[in-house]
């Protein structure tokens, strides 16, 4: 049995997991479950999958939690950063899934990894803002990182059984997001509600918006070349809107392996708590006959200039990353509450990272210092935006 603790449990991600979790049956048990700000949705969890901790970030928020738990309930309740590594770092737990959205999960992350436990990563930003420091630690401890995410986890099935010297390159297929068909103009003029549409994934608010400005892909490429040990120029991306071909490996022969199924997260979850074995699925099975068509295109740098700032970033590497990260994390918020116009997230990162010097990441404190600089510095940099709005 796989003893699990979910950073993020009533995120998106976080709540298929324990659908796929609770399917597994005897396979997996919850040990422990860290949420966000959600107390209602957390609270039902605890009472459906009696964990031995859970925990929230404000202090005030996991006291009403704690009164709201029947008196019998035996999940002792903790707060905050601290109180997340704590249950990340419980021996009962042998399996963290790190799911919470942002820097928040970070820290306890890294942890985990020193506590020796085995990581399925969902959050994007670990990787992205700190990957020099987890990589060394994992391969310290020994460890596998095992993505849950469609893409790596499609680039991890089409890895085995191959040498990975013989590799030329890896291909990220994108669904291309709401925004695939639209000008330049128009994408100006995009409102909230109609970046959030994704057509093929049911996401966060954060990942979707990332989905439209394609920076997820750029996300997604920084990680890969982490995760799979790859130069960035190794990394190509492709457009493909059915979002049936969830990423594939080339060859030096020119053999191209993929993984295919249907776009639902259940299937990256599964693969990554029960790799390398693939196990029996609650998913309808993908047929290719009523799918008909696959298409593939390459991606407008032009115009989805966040995912040619990520690449670039990538390439400068060091803290440029974890800079990108930082300011895109700012720019989704603030194009979220209506201060700036989509077309400005780019622009927004761009500028944080031209007045960033960049500098090499040894520790987890470095990583997280750069993100926070990119954080002041876009906010500062934004007012320009919001005056020229106004
Ligand atoms: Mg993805």
């Amino acid at each position: 049995m796989k003893r699990i603790a979910i950073l993020g449990s009533t995120g998106s991600i976080g709540c298929k997991a324990l659908q796929v979790i609770e399917a597994g049956g005897e396979r997996y048990k919850v040990v422990a479950l860290a949420a966000g700000r959600n107390i209602d949705l957390l609270a039902k969890q605890i009472d459906e999958f009696r964990p031995l901790g859970a925990a929230l970030l404000e202090q005030e928020d996991a006291k009403t939690l704690r009164n709201r738990l029947n008196e019998r309930c035996e999940t002792q309740v903790f707060y905050g950063t601290e109180g997340f590594c704590h249950l990340v770092t419980l021996p009962e737990v042998d399996t963290v899934i790190s799911a919470m959205s942002g820097a928040a999960g970070l820290v306890p992350t890294y942890q985990a990894i020193k506590a020796g436990k085995e990581i399925a990563l969902a959050n994007k930003e670990t990787l992205v803002i700190a990957g020099s420091v987890i990589m060394a630690e994992a391969k310290k401890q020994e460890l596998a990182i095992l993505p849950i995410d469609s893409e790596h986890s499609a680039i991890l099935q089409s890895l085995q059984g191959h040498h990975k010297e013989d590799v030329r390159q890896v291909i990220l297929t994108a669904s291309g997001g709401p925004l695939r068909e639209s000008s330049q103009g128009e994408m100006e003029k995009v409102t909230p509600e109609q970046a959030l549409r994704h057509p093929n994934w049911n996401m966060g608010t954060k990942i979707t918006i990332d989905s439209a400005t394609l920076m997820n892909k750029g996300l997604e490429a920084i990680e890969a070349k982490w995760l799979f040990d790859l130069n960035i120029d190794q990394i190509s991306i492709l457009i493909h809107p059915q979002s049936i071909v969830h990423s594939m490996v080339e060859y030096k022969d020119g053999s191209i392996i993929a993984q295919l199924g249907i776009p639902d997260m259940a299937t990256p979850i599964s693969y990554a708590l029960s790799y390398p074995r693939h196990l029996e699925s609650m998913l309808p099975r993908l047929r290719l006959e009523e799918i008909g068509t696959l298409s593939f295109t390459r991606p407008d740098m032009k115009k989805f200039k966040c995912l040619d700032l990520a690449l670039k970033a990538a390439q400068i590497g060091e803290s440029m990353p974890a800079v990108l990260s930082g300011a895109n994390e700012v720019a989704v918020e603030l194009f979220l509450k209506g201060k700036i116009l989509f077309t400005d997230i780019a622009e927004l990162v761009e500028k944080t990272m031209d007045a960033h010097r960049p500098y090499p990441l040894n520790t987890i404190e470095e990583a997280m210092g750069a993100d926070s600089w990119s954080r002041i510095k876009a906010r500062e940099l934004a007012g320009e935006f919001t005056v020229r709005r106004s």
